[in-house]
């Protein structure tokens, strides 16, 4: 018995011991603590929880801390922002979905913000980030993994995981719809981050789903230069010289998927000034015309309506040869609605399939939900994408409104769900 309590008594201390030199231990780790301050974005609650996480992708903001902040705080658009004094701000929970990635495919799975985790940070694409920058972004990062058990090959960059949909300047699904984060995959940046070299090669690309239009933006994302310093020029050059056209430069290397929207201004060498929707001929722009683009470039724009004739887009440029698939759905001026396939099949809409008429809007990979009714209600109908940014709901009174928009009990019967697959 007194054997027995002694060394209990010893045991007690040696735990005791433990405890205080843990205490010790995490104090001094704490002073390094990384300091994260809510500042969620008013979509937050509405947002819907993800059902798995399996990637981390890393953004560059392309502006300034205040107008960026701004943006993906309105908008939902990231869980995580750094700032350069490297403050991190948590604008989205880290267990429901941001919108961050818009139009994005890796390894065949496409809409990676219903599958992975995005951190804004402020900076450019190919410019260094501050060293209060590098220290909380590597204790975020390392913090992440741990929770979700996510390996370095899985961090990647939303230049990697963009993609866009065939256009005038490249007919195919291509990668090279942003060069957002590209920086972050270079070997020396994330070995400074903590992380191993990232993937070899774009298994899209690899598989065929996709082809390459930035072969600039894919050697530097799977064979990196050896020097990194090499490729950063003084940041106000290199900005300004990259929105001039010239042989090497087109509008679309610019512009990206905005090259034909009325808000990017063309400033012609002899002064004129179109928009990008006025533009018809794309070859014959001329050298040393300037480009310049809208600040606010909303992310989830991407996934929104797709418009018949507008900036010049036919069904073939909107769709591609998905456009008498189930999965294309076509909203005529007048009110109907049917999918690609439907029309397809009846003799009298074929004709309106081949011409739909300027106006017409698209949702491309697109599932048709059907009508709520008594019985079948939204969430019968879309699952747990019910409130989905995603997913759009056409009400009763013709108004489109979007997962982030609705409320569970005021949804009347007679409204439409689509639902992307
Ligand atoms: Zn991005």
């Amino acid at each position: 018995m007194i054997f027995k309590k002694k060394t209990s008594h010893g045991f007690t201390f040696l735990v005791s011991f433990i405890i205080v030199a843990l205490a010790v231990m995490f104090q001094a780790a704490d002073v390094h603590a990384l300091d994260i301050n809510n500042m969620y974005s008013p979509l937050n609650k509405k947002r819907p929880f993800r059902s798995k996480t399996q990637y981390i992708i890393l953004h560059t903001t392309e502006g300034a801390l205040e107008g960026s902040l701004r943006k993906v705080h309105r908008f939902g658009e990231t869980h995580y922002f750094v700032t350069p004094s490297g403050k991190v701000y948590r604008i989205i929970d880290r267990k429901k979905i941001a919108t961050h990635a818009g139009r994005s495919m890796w390894k065949g799975q496409t809409t990676l913000d219903n599958i992975s985790i995005g951190i804004e940070v402020v900076g450019f694409h190919d410019q260094d980030i501050t060293q209060a920058q590098y220290t909380a972004l590597r204790q975020l990062l390392r913090q992440l993994k741990k929770i979700y058990r996510i390996k370095d090959k899985n961090i990647l960059t939303h230049s990697m995981v963009a993609y866009g949909r065939p256009n005038i300047f490249h007919p195919r699904k291509h990668r090279g719809r942003k060069k957002c984060g590209m920086f972050f995959s270079h070997p020396d940046v994330r070995k400074r981050l903590g992380l191993l070299p990232g993937p070899k090669r774009d298994p899209d690309v690899a598989a065929g789903r996709l082809v390459v239009a930035d072969p600039d933006l894919n050697r530097f994302l799977y064979k990196p230069p050896k020097v990194l310093a090499a490729l950063n020029g003084p940041k106000d050059s290199s900005v300004s010289q990259s929105m001039v056209i010239d042989q090497g430069n087109n509008a679309w290397r610019i512009a990206r998927e905005k090259y034909d929207a009325p808000s990017t201004i063309y400033t012609y060498p002899n002064g004129q000034k179109l928009r990008g929707n006025e533009i018809r001929k794309w070859d014959s722009i001329p050298v040393g015309t300037r480009v310049s683009l809208a600040e606010e470039d909303c992310e989830q724009e991407f996934e929104k309506f797709l418009e018949v004739g507008k900036d010049g887009n036919t069904v073939q440029d909107l769709a591609g040869n998905l456009y008498a698939d189930p999965t294309t759905i076509y909203f005529f001026p007048d009110g109907l609605i049917r999918t690609g396939a439907e029309m397809k099949k009846s003799s009298s809409l074929r004709k309106l399939l081949k011409n739909p008429p300027k106006g017409t809007r698209l949702l491309v990979g697109y599932i048709y939900g059907g009508y709520v009714q008594k019985g079948r209600s939204a969430i019968r109908i879309a699952g747990r994408k019910w409130n989905y940014p995603s997913t759009f709901y056409r009400m009763p009174d013709g108004r489109i409104l979007n997962g982030d928009d609705v409320e569970k009990k005021s949804i009347p019967s007679g409204t439409l769900i689509f639902i992307m697959k």
